[in-house]
């Protein structure tokens, strides 16, 4: 049995975590808060740039997991916990275990990673 309120505990810090990481990211990337047309402007900084495109690709790759983490916090709400969003199967409770984010089994989430 998967203890739930653990989980949703960690799942909460989880997202808690990943929030504060994104506005982090917002604050220190370079051109958050410049008109994107000016990106190519001469002279720009490589490394500045760089730094830009690092942002984006972490910030990317972070609102995936904070949608995942949502999604996981609203399957617990419903009751729906640790169910594969995909066969219906009950996600493998090790994997929940690593990943209390999971709302794919295993198989299901090598099977997408391999299309990506
Ligand atoms: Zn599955």
């Amino acid at each position: 049995m998967i203890d739930i309120k653990n989980i949703s505990k960690r799942v909460e810090l989880q997202r808690d975590a990943i929030v504060a990481m994104i506005k982090r990211l917002k604050r220190d990337d370079p051109f958050a808060s410049v008109d994107r047309s000016l990106i190519v402007e001469p002279g720009t900084d490589a490394g500045v740039l760089f730094g830009h495109e690092q942002a984006v690709v972490m910030e990317q790759r972070l609102k995936k997991d904070l949608f995942e983490i949502e999604y996981a916090l609203k399957k617990i709400k419903k009751g729906t916990y640790g169910r594969c969003e995909k066969c219906g199967k009950a996600i493998e409770a090790k994997r929940l275990e690593v990943k209390p984010s999971a709302i794919y089994c295993f198989s299901d989430e090598k099977k997408m990673e391999k299309k990506r």
